[in-house]
């Protein structure tokens, strides 16, 4: 990476160039872009303004383009830092080389769901997949410019032949992590992904293609928070981590799911004491199970929290989660709750941030309305929610009782 870019991230980010440098040769810092791709590269990790990520992507069954790219959009005009193409079904190629296309924002994916798709097509089921079909989709995939890949190498034989794994509430909610789990039952054989790593790390430092390692035995229930699987998968994660940096791969690790809040704190220190500080990607987390429509606000408490403790990059949630593939207005409305989010810790980790926060308080105190929706997060909406009163300035919740008022016209001050 060259160093201008460095110093430029360092000026946005508020924090100097040496510092900057030192936490990326420690790994605590990863710079995101393939160098195929021309694209603002992303700095993810330790000490620096909290990231989200938006998944978009085709379904089986919603398997064309559709409002692929109208989400794209919407999530970045809200604000995002980036996007998955999660596409999964016919099609993938299309979809991902038009979302590469598009996007002002880096792009990752999980190359294990096209090398399953493809071998239903050549096999007739992913079971009979090949590690070499996975190297080849990895291979194509980081020649078409995708900057980063999840990758489920930690999910291994002996984890997953444990007999306790059918007594888990959430059982495995990972779709990469399902998908290597049943390869590796059926086959009786180590996880290609494992297996094989040495040989994706090679595609990775040749296209400087981040690894996020994936967490595919998260918790998908609030009962499962750091039980077995999660632990001994991180403690694999925690292993590829210190392969990749001996590679000059950038990595981050991904992490849960669905965690009472009150091991939210215990989450992050471990990822950070097992992955040596390697920035954190968390998938939520969800704080309750019961949130069904409004997931995205127990997202965003979760996350709110994880980014205090230290996480880096956050996952977007939308209110369909769980529930369905999400339209352009979940989209928005997930991105928005992650930014709030995301927000909520920047404020204290950056003054520069900070300052969005100061400005908004001095027009909401003259009730200068314009300024102050112009100075939030999503105008829109708060124009589209406000119904003031025209011939006085202040707003329809106490009228003439309007506490900032009242005190305006004080003697006292
Ligand atoms: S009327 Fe009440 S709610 Fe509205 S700005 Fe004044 S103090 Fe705030």
């Amino acid at each position: 990476m060259k160093n201008s870019i460095i110093k430029k991230i360092a000026k946005e980010e508020n924090i100097s160039y040496s510092s900057l440098i030192k936490k990326i040769q420690e790994g605590k810092v990863v710079i995101v872009k393939n160098k195929k791709r021309k694209v603002k590269p992303l700095a993810i990790g330790e000490g620096l303004r909290v990231k989200i990520n938006t998944n978009i992507g085709a379904s089986p069954l919603n398997p064309e383009i559709g409002d692929e790219i109208k989400k794209l959009k919407v999530a970045e005009e809200a604000g995002t830092d980036s996007v998955m193409d999660l596409s999964i079904g016919e099609n993938i190629k299309k979809i991902r080389k038009l979302v590469l296309k598009n996007s002002s924002v880096i792009v990752g994916t999980v190359p294990i769901y096209e090398a399953a798709v493809r071998a239903e097509k050549k096999y007739g089921s992913f079971e009979k997949m090949k590690y070499t079909d996975i190297l080849e989709v990895i291979e194509e995939q980081a020649e078409q410019g995708v900057d980063f890949f999840t990758i489920h190498a930690g999910v291994t034989k002996d984890i997953i032949k444990n007999k306790e794994l059918k007594n888990r509430k959430g059982g495995i909610v990972s779709r990469g992590g399902a998908i290597i789990s049943r390869w590796i039952i059926v086959n009786d054989k180590e996880n290609p992904l494992f297996e094989y790593f040495e040989e994706i790390l090679e595609i990775a430092k040749k296209y400087e293609v981040v690894l996020s390692l994936g967490d595919g035995l998260r918790p998908g229930a609030i009962a499962d928070s750091l039980d077995f699987f999660q632990v001994a998968e991180l403690l694999n994660l925690g292993k590829l981590v210190q392969r990749a940096r001996k590679k000059g791969v950038g990595v981050i690790v991904e992490g849960p799911g669905h965690v009472p809040i009150n091991q939210i704190e215990a989450n992050i220190r471990l990822e950070k004491e097992i992955c040596k500080q390697a920035p954190f990607y968390v998938l939520g987390p969800l704080v309750t199970d019961i949130a069904l429509g409004f997931d995205h606000i127990s997202s965003a408490i979760g996350a709110s929290l994880a980014s205090l403790y230290g996480a880096d990059f956050l996952c977007v949630v939308t209110p369909k989660e769980h529930l369905g593939h999400p339209g352009v207005e979940d989209i928005k409305q997930g991105v928005i709750s992650a930014r709030i989010a995301a927000h909520s810790v920047d404020l204290i980790r950056n003054s520069k941030t900070r300052r969005a926060d100061d400005i908004i308080s001095f027009f909401r105190k003259r009730r200068e309305w314009d300024k102050q929706i112009d100075s939030t997060i999503y105008p829109e909406e708060a124009k589209k929610i406000m119904k003031r009163l025209k011939l006085s300035n202040v707003c329809t919740m106490c009228g003439k009782y309007c506490s900032l008022k009242i005190m305006e016209k004080c003697p006292l001050i």
